[in-house]
Formats: C-alpha cells, sequence, structure tokens
C-alpha cells in the first residue's frame, strides 16, 4: 500500500492528512498555526502534524507530501513568495526545508489550485478533462483543470480566478487592482455591501440577526429566508455577479463542469436561479452545456487536494 500526506496551511488552522491513492482518509490531524510566531515555528507545526499522521505506517510506504499554502508561490521550486496572515512568510524555500526535515519528496501548490486538483480527482469533477474549481468564502480562488492537467502558467500563479475584473470601477481590491471578482462577490463584499447598506439607513431584519456584532454572510442568508427586501435584493446581486464570473470562466476555459464550494455556497439557494440566468443570458450557446454544480468534497477539500498534488 502507498501512501500520501496533504498539508493544509492555513492563516488560523494547519491540518493534515494521510490518504491512499483512492484518497480514503487514514489519519487526521489539526492545530492552531502559530501564525505570528513566524516560519520556523510553523514549519515545526508542520513536521509534527506529518509525524502523528505517519505515526502508523512505515515512512518507505509513503509517496510524499502535497501542501498547500495561501498567497503567492513558485510551486516549481517550492517557494512561498508571501502567505497573508502569517507573520514572516517572504520568499520562504518551504520544500526544501520540509524535504531536510522529513527525508520525503514534497509539493508545495497554491491552496486553491490544490483544493481544484482535489475536486477534480476525488470530487465533483471526476471523469472530466476540463473542470474549474471555484471557492467563494473570504476570499474568492479557483483551480483550472485543462485538458487533464492543472494549469499552472508560466511562473506557476495561473488560476487566479477572483482577481478577473468585474467592475471596472468597482471597489479597491487587495491585489491591487479595482473591481476583482473577490471584492465584489466574496463572503466579505457580500458583508460589507449589507454594511453599507444598513449604515445607510436600510431597515432590514439582518441588522436584527447580526444584533452588534459585524455583519456575516449568514446573518444575510438567514435575512432572505424570513422575505427581508435588503437581504433578497443582495442575494439576487450575490448571484448575478458571480454568474458574470462564471460566464467569464466559461468563455475562457470551455470546461465540461464548474463546481462551486467555500462558505458562500451555504446560501446558494437564495442566489443560484440568479447565477443560472446570468449565464443563461450571457454565456455564448456553445458554452452552456457546462455543468454547473457545487463541489462535493466538503471542509476536506483543503487536505485531500494538497495530497493530490503529489498524485
Ligand atoms: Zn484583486
Amino acid at each position: 500500500m502507498k501512501y500520501v500526506v496533504g498539508v493544509d496551511l492555513g492563516g488560523t488552522q494547519l491540518r493534515a492528512v494521510l490518504i491512499d491513492r483512492d484518497a480514503d482518509l487514514l489519519a487526521y490531524q489539526r492545530t492552531d498555526t502559530a501564525a505570528e510566531c513566524g516560519p520556523t515555528a510553523v514549519i515545526a507545526q508542520i513536521e509534527q502534524l506529518i509525524t502523528m499522521v505517519t505515526a502508523q505506517v512505515d515512512r518507505q510506504d509513503v509517496v510524499g507530501i502535497g501542501v498547500g499554502t495561501p498567497g503567492p508561490l513558485d510551486p516549481f521550486d517550492g517557494i512561498v513568495l508571501e502567505a497573508p496572515n502569517l507573520a514572516g512568510w517572504i520568499n520562504v524555500p518551504l520544500k526544501a526545508l520540509l524535504q531536510e526535515r522529513t527525508g520525503l519528496p514534497v509539493t508545495v501548490g497554491n491552496d486553491a489550485n490544490a483544493a481544484g486538483l482535489g475536486e477534480w480527482r476525488f470530487g465533483s469533477g471526476r471523469g472530466c478533462q476540463d473542470f474549474v474549481y471555484v471557492t467563494i468564502s473570504t476570499g474568492i480562488g479557483g483551480g483550472v483543470i485543462a485538458q487533464g492537467k492543472l494549469l499552472l502558467g508560466s511562473k506557476g500563479m495561473a488560476g487566479e480566478v477572483g482577481h478577473m475584473t468585474i467592475q471596472m470601477d468597482g471597489p479597491l481590491c487587495g491585489c491591487g487592482n479595482f473591481g476583482c471578482w473577490e471584492v465584489v462577490a466574496s463572503g466579505t463584499a457580500l458583508a460589507r455591501t449589507a454594511q453599507g447598506a444598513l449604515e445607510r439607513g436600510h431597515q432590514s431584519l439582518i441588522k436584527e440577526i447580526a444584533a452588534s456584532s459585524p455583519v456575516e454572510g449568514w446573518h444575510i442568508a438567514a435575512a432572505a429566508e424570513r422575505g427581508d427586501t435588503l437581504a433578497q435584493t443582495l442575494m439576487r446581486r450575490e448571484g448575478e455577479l458571480i454568474g458574470v464570473g462564471l460566464v467569464n470562466l466559461l468563455h475562457l476555459y470551455s470546461p465540461e463542469r464548474i463546481a462551486l464550494g467555500g462558505g458562500v455556497t451555504k446560501s446558494i439557494a437564495h442566489w443560484e436561479p440568479y447565477m443560472r440566468s446570468v449565464v443563461e443570458e450571457r454565456a455564448m450557446l456553445p458554452y452552456r452545456t457546462a455543468t454547473i454544480n457545487l463541489a462535493t468534497l466538503g471542509d476536506n477539500v483543503g487536505v485531500i487536494g494538497a495530497a493530490a498534488l503529489v498524485l
């Protein structure tokens, strides 16, 4: 039996799994990321989790370790160029450092790319050659499988779907551009738009549901559920904005399937019809045969995707 380790390095949580070639989960460990303590401390945490998930198997049967990391990186040399929410992570040669410490081959990839790879191999994209995975949560990320391969581009940074411009004069994005998909349609954007409307005096159940805490996506979904006009308008807009981005992806990559994941998809019932209408109205006819569905790996997509980087 051969095994693979997957590690999902997040700003708040660090998770690791041991899977076999069918993605059966054999061991799972997680810990809070020592995000403020710098790369050396976090790499020691990763090493510890790897030791824990491989404790029950012969190390010789472990084929390799895949690590999904946030932010820009060089997947060819395994260098994390920058990791948002992780202090001091600038140009960290993660692949070399982990290989040295574990004696196993290491592959490093962008977390959303890895998730896309995981969904393609083991989830919603299984069996197709051209597939796009989009995760809509605090940001928007994705992974593109083109002709049976993860699309990396010349620098290994392809597939940054969240930074397609959707509104030329839209709000400023964290990347420095304006009106990116992420800054108009992520969960953060949805909450910010709701907060702005409330501050301008819109009456809404969102205010009551959120009480004194900042507005979150689920507050809006809960208000929409109860027939709240503002919440329903926001959900409609959310669906339309997601739809516009998906039309771009259909035209760019001509996938057989698109899968949607991330926290915002929990409220898909409220925005899906608007998303589909936009796709029907705006995508050129031959592209519309692509199916658009929910991703299937759920919370494990990050770690399974990371492991899929090795397979
Ligand atoms: Zn951007």
